[in-house]
């Protein structure tokens, strides 16, 4: 929290970073070096609206630390946008690619904007006016942006080719996330939401769970959530609870079904902001429930795949007995203090920064096949995706089971290990 209460997620990232850097004794230098963005840029974007005046949106871009690869991370377009969330999902992304071993560093942007609220050419002056400011400091060699919260493959693909008009040839690893034809990758859409299944198949096989006996609650009824749902059920798992955003109403509502929800019948009532419409689904026989209800059902497993701070002291008491295995699909959706509970707790955690890691590693895969200009079956990609994340998982479960170590944690050494001695390695600290 900061000073005057409000949550401040840089502190919480610096605050799991710090915890973990006294517990592996990481040198001054690299723990300040790692402690703060390389760099941050921060510009106005003009964009002249339909009415024919001029609104000023503020936009971000801070890169982390690069010592790796070239930055990679996702543009945010959201209207609560800070610096200091933007600050500490580049820094989570650092964490990613270093967990997923990818040759990647870690970067973050975003735009105060509701998109909710802008016509598709006022979407389009943001994203041409946000790689205007950045052409010089973004690009495939030095810094490589994807989609994120309410960014789509259209928004990618506006910026991509503002980019090309400044750099004056065919850049398409500069940006990823692009429309399937136009440099994108089969397989990116669903790769976050399978990429945390992935890792929950491989810890119910650790806990000795079968996914056919097991149920789940998911925060969240976007892109990570729809894809997380369709794998677990695939496997033979059931959801009974989604939660979603109501716009209108401007607060959440959970919809519970016991015998377990059908996906594709609530997609069919679901806007592009993954928004759920509640009549709909009440004539559908869900149980509508305002607030944070998907967080108290009585499950196996949680998967919160909304946004950051969403488990927090205040709700992680409400959390079932039952509940055994936490998949965070969101970034930075549990507080240190509910984490400290939910370690106490015994509950297998499966970090953000290892279980979202599917988006990040199909975008390396995406820059891999732009820079061949050949491209990959969708099987091809998600056989790959299975094999990288699976390593991933283990590299962390082996060290967290041989230390007694908190996965959140075993996932932190692994990860400033690497960034370190990669700084190290170049002379940097
Ligand atoms: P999205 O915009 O497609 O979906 C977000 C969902 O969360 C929507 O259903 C929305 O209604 C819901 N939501 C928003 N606020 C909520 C609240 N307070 N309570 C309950 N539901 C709420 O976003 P997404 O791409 O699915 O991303 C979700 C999370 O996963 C974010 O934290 C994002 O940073 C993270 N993530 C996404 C990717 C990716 O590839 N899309 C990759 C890594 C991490």
């Amino acid at each position: 929290m900061s000073n005057d209460g409000t949550f401040n997620p840089f502190e919480m990232a610096r605050s799991q970073f710090d915890k973990v850097a006294d517990v592996i004794g990481l040198d001054q230098g690299a723990r300040d070096l790692l402690r703060s963005p390389l760099r941050e840029y921060h510009f106005s974007i003009p964009v002249r609206m339909d009415n024919g005046t001029v609104e000023v949106f503020k936009g971000f871009r801070v890169q982390h630390n690069d010592a790796r690869g070239p930055g990679k991370g996702g543009i945010r377009f959201h209207p609560q946008e800070t610096i200091d969330t933007v600050r500490a999902l580049s820094m989570w992304m650092t964490w990613k690619c270093a967990v997923a071993d990818i040759p990647l560093g870690g970067a973050k942007g975003g735009v105060i904007c509701d998109p909710h609220n802008l016509s598709a050419r006022e979407q389009e002056g943001i994203c041409r006016g946000w790689v205007r400011q950045l052409a010089r400091n973004v690009g495939p060699v030095a810094d490589v942006p994807a989609p994120d919260v309410m960014t789509s493959p259209q928004h990618m693909l506006w910026m991509l080719d503002e980019y090309e008009q400044i750099a004056g040839g065919h850049y398409p690893g500069m940006i990823t996330g692009k429309p399937v034809g136009m440099g994108g990758s089969l397989g990116r859409t669903e790769a976050t939401g399978y990429g945390v299944i992935f890792c929950l198949r491989e810890a119910l096989a650790e806990l000795d769970l079968k996914a056919e006996d097991t149920t789940a609650s998911v925060q969240g009824f976007g892109n990570v959530a729809q894809y997380a749902i369709e794998l677990y059920c695939q496997m033979g798992g059931t959801v009974v609870c989604v939660s979603s955003w109501d716009q209108e109403e401007q607060t959440t509502y959970a919809f519970h079904k016991a015998s377990g929800i059908d996906l594709e019948e609530l997609k069919g009532i679901t806007n592009r902001f993954g928004g759920i419409d509640k009549a709909k689904a009440k004539d559908l026989g869900y149980d509508v429930i305002p607030g944070d209800d998907w967080i108290n059902r009585e499950v196996d497993i949680l998967l919160p795949a909304a946004l950051e701070h969403q488990i927090t002291d205040q709700n992680v008491g409400r959390i079932s007995d039952r509940v055994k295995i936490i998949a965070e699909g969101a970034n930075g959706p549990t507080t240190p203090e509910a984490d400290a509970v939910i370690q106490e707790r015994g509950i297998f955690m499966i970090p953000d920064f290892l279980a979202n890691a599917g988006g990040v590693t199909c975008s390396y895969f995406e820059q891999v096949q732009c820079n061949m200009n050949y491209f990959w079956e969708r099987d091809d990609v998600l056989t790959r995706l299975d094999k990288k994340m699976t390593a991933a998982y283990h590299s962390i479960s082996e060290l967290a089971s041989k230390q007694k170590m908190y996965m959140r944690d075993a996932a932190y050494v692994v990860a400033i290990n690497k960034v370190a001695s990669a700084c190290r390695d170049r002379g940097w600290v």
